[in-house]
């Protein structure tokens, strides 16, 4: 089986909001991996404006196709859906989708924080409808801060399991959205720790169909959401949530990329996920 990676050229020379240039690097920085028969590498198609107002308003759709990053969110939104996809229709095993100016805190109605459209939530929506509803979805976020616009997208539909990382411990839509508290001036050990006693039993117990997850490395020390963690932290969690999926939903796994301005951290942290994926050892 493959593993995708779906970047755009246009991802790179451009000071996206919040995150930078942060992906200038690349698809330099894969190395070798850009030749090897494992990585299948997509350019994304901008996803269109019907599946976009599945989740949004129209209002919010009207205000993103002003902004100058417009193009970059549509793209970015284009390489979830049709990653998720060809790891539906089994073409890809994983995959790691670029992601700028979209994700985790833009809502139905609102959308702030650098991030101005939803990657996770038109994708779901389509999958659901061209392939029936009756596939469960599990969401992970490490990224540093609380997910907020996912929440609300996806509050009330308990087929989703939503288990974010942040800065407040909480359950609630009959256990299938979760907070934990990740705190501040964390080891590595002890994230990781998190993430095995507090996502991967709730896993199992859901038997999702798939794992999408978005990695954040503002968690990073130096980057803006510092909560005293290494790279490591990070890509530990891809090989936890990777061997997880391996053993419960036929190595079905999608990484979006998410906050975090370092480029250094950046070009370590999503080539060796995507070692991980394609398990290239
Ligand atoms: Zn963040
Ligand atoms: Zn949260």
């Amino acid at each position: 089986m493959v593993t995708g990676v779906f970047f755009h050229p246009e991802f790179k020379g451009k000071d996206w909001p919040v995150i930078g240039d942060k992906f200038a690097g690349f698809p330099e920085a894969f190395g070798s991996m850009l030749n090897d028969e494992k990585i299948a590498f997509f350019e994304p198609k901008e996803v269109s404006e019907e599946l976009l107002l599945k989740v949004h308003t129209r209002e919010l759709v009207e205000k993103l196709k002003k902004a100058w990053y417009c193009r970059g969110a549509l793209l970015s939104v284009g390489g979830c859906l049709e990653a998720a996809e060809k790891i539906l229709i089994g073409e890809l095993e994983n995959a790691l989708v670029f992601v700028v100016a979209a994700g985790h805190h833009a809502g139905p109605s609102s959308a702030w924080g650098g991030t101005y459209v939803s990657c996770t939530g038109p994708t779901i929506a389509y999958l659901k409808e061209t392939y029936g509803g009756r596939r469960r979805y599990a969401i992970l976020d490490t990224d540093s801060h609380h997910g907020d616009g996912t929440r609300a997208i996806f509050m009330g539909q308990r087929d989703i399991l939503h288990v974010c990382f942040c800065s407040q411990n909480l359950v609630e839509d009959e256990g299938t959205k979760v907070d934990v508290d990740a705190g501040w001036n964390t080891s590595d050990e002890d994230y990781l720790r998190l993430v095995e006693e507090e996502f991967v039993p709730r896993a199992k117990k859901f038997r999702p169909h798939i794992i999408m997850h978005k990695l954040g490395h503002d968690v990073c020390q130096g980057d803006y959401g510092d909560r005293g963690l290494t790279e490591k932290a990070c890509v530990e969690t891809v090989r936890i949530v990777a061997d997880l999926a391996d053993e419960m939903c036929d190595g079905r796994y999608l990484i979006l990329t998410h906050g975090g301005s370092r480029r250094d951290l950046a070009e370590k942290i999503y080539p060796e996920a995507v070692r991980i994926l394609a398990k290239i050892t």
